[in-house]
């Protein structure tokens, strides 16, 4: 029997950010792998776990808008944010990062099995790396990452699952507490998600008692009335000519501006922890990997003074039963304590990687790096050039030690003075994402509420001009409105 081909023509996007025409033939099925051919030359070899989609949407993100300073082959079909059919005309979502658990493929791999297959090293990520996205009319979709959509989920919010379920994943983050404020900063594109899914948790929580309160803060007044109607139950103008609120006004800040200066006034407003849902790239507050920070899942916080009580976080004993792998970058020995609850080796954090890339059970990678200056940080998140590998696993945590040196950040001064908790998260989970709109009628209108624009699929270079004005918030590319 011949393997089914697919053949269409999409936008390619290139280096130079603009875009052209190409043809696609896909031949191949999900038991033996695939063949992309572009303009008839083999563009990609996948092994098996894809299964064809066809899109209906596909929401445009700031990571398409950036999508260029990503370390990953051009030209490509991108888009990541789709709604997609299958045979029988039955809706999905897909979950956009195709490891070896998402393709169902057998294989030894450590992250996979760690239940950090977000974080799969080998994976591919679909209109991101290598996978043509959902700017092009198909996709090849991972076997186990295709989420069928509830009847009662419009295509309007099915669209947004995948920056909800991000926002989501943010949530549980932080994990509010009963009485806490909650203060979103900078919301917009994805920050307005997460004002609606801290108002979708917030609703199960008062249904169960509690409560808290969710704040958004942004220079532009009319993002606070936004997030007013997306569940914010307070809204504070910030580098206006009104009063600002004051430091350490909110229990937790989740940086969603985008921007390297945003961070310095969400440490300055946070009293616990200021949570990065930013990936601008940039450096910011003495640090220069803060984004591959947030891509790994990282957190820094205070190293303890004293030993801590058991039945806390990473001193307990991992799954595997073995003890919790701590890199000593700082140049102060580690307390004595340390030894009795931890395997500590001591090194620079390069060789130190190197050292946890053999280790022959578990992730390769130490679970925390204990750091007494913003280059051992650096050093923690990114140990070797040209490497894009943390010396610490993801959602790892690197810790800062109170001798450390922190003239110039901020954020370090705040960590070691007040003991401040940094953390960080990116993609979410679908399923959870998908229940909590199924069961909120007021969470499925967030696509009515944050789609200002639409465009049909020939209309890519548009759509981008658009989405990157101020008028725009969000846009959305239709492929069913182009096919007439
Ligand atoms: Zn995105
Ligand atoms: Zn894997």
């Amino acid at each position: 029997m011949p393997m089914p081909t697919i053949e269409f023509d999409a936008q390619d996007y290139r280096a130079d950010q603009s875009f052209a025409r190409a043809h696609y033939r896909l031949e191949g099925d999900a038991a033996h792998g695939w063949r992309v051919l572009r303009d008839g030359a083999l563009a990609l070899e996948l092994g098996p776990g894809y299964r064809p989609l066809r899109v209906r949407q596909c929401g445009v993100c700031s990571t398409d808008l950036a999508r260029h300073h990503l370390p990953f082959p051009l030209p490509q079909v991108t888009g990541h944010e789709v709604v997609a059919l299958d045979e029988a005309g039955r809706r999905y979502v897909v979950e956009i990062n195709a490891s070896h658990q998402a393709r169902g493929v057998p294989s030894d791999c450590a992250f996979c099995r760690a239940g950090l297959h977000t974080h799969c090293p080998e994976r591919r990520v679909l209109g991101i790396h290598d996978l043509p996205g959902g700017f092009g009319p198909w996709i090849l979709a991972p076997v186990g990452a295709c989420i069928e959509v509830p009847a009662n989920v419009p295509d309007s919010a099915a669209v947004l699952v995948e920056p909800f379920a991000a926002a989501l994943h943010a949530v549980h983050t932080i994990a509010p507490r009963d009485g806490d404020k909650i203060a979103v900063l900078g919301p917009r594109r994805l920050g307005m998600l997460v004002v609606a899914a801290l108002a979708g948790v917030r609703a199960q929580r008062r249904a169960a008692g509690g409560d808290f309160a969710i704040a958004a803060v942004a220079r532009d007044p009319a993002m606070l009335h936004l997030a007013r109607t997306f569940g914010a139950t307070e809204t504070h103008q910030i580098g206006g000519r009104v009063a600002e609120p004051a430091d350490g006004a909110f229990d937790v800040v989740i940086d969603t501006t985008g921007n390297p200066d945003g961070l310095a006034t969400a440490v300055r407003l946070a009293r616990r922890e200021v949570h990065l849902k930013s990936t601008h790239g940039q450096p910011s507050n003495g640090l220069r990997h803060l984004t591959e920070l947030v891509v790994d899942e990282l957190a820094i916080a205070r190293f303890p003074s004293e030993a801590p009580a058991t039945g806390t976080s990473v001193w307990e004993r991992a799954r595997t039963g073995s003890w919790p792998r701590i890199a000593w970058l700082a140049a102060v020995p580690a307390p004595g304590w340390l030894a009795s609850m931890a395997d500590v080796q001591r090194g620079d954090a390069a060789a130190l990687a190197q050292h946890y890339a053999a280790a022959s059970d578990g992730l390769p990678r130490a679970d925390v790096a204990v750091a007494a200056t913003p280059a051992q940080v650096d050093a923690a998140i990114r140990p070797r050039a040209g490497h894009e590998q943390a010396l610490v696993r993801p959602r790892g945590t690197v810790l800062l030690h109170a001798a450390a040196e922190v003239a110039g950040s901020p954020l370090l001064a705040a960590i070691e003075a007040r003991d401040l908790r940094l953390t960080s998260s990116r993609c979410g989970d679908f399923h959870q994402a998908l229940s909590l709109l199924a069961a909120d009628a007021e969470l499925r209108r967030i696509g009515e509420r944050l789609v200002t624009n639409h465009f049909r699929a020939g209309e890519l270079t548009q759509a981008f001009a658009t989405a990157r004005s101020r008028a725009c918030i969000k846009a959305v590319v239709d492929h069913e409105a182009n096919a007439s």
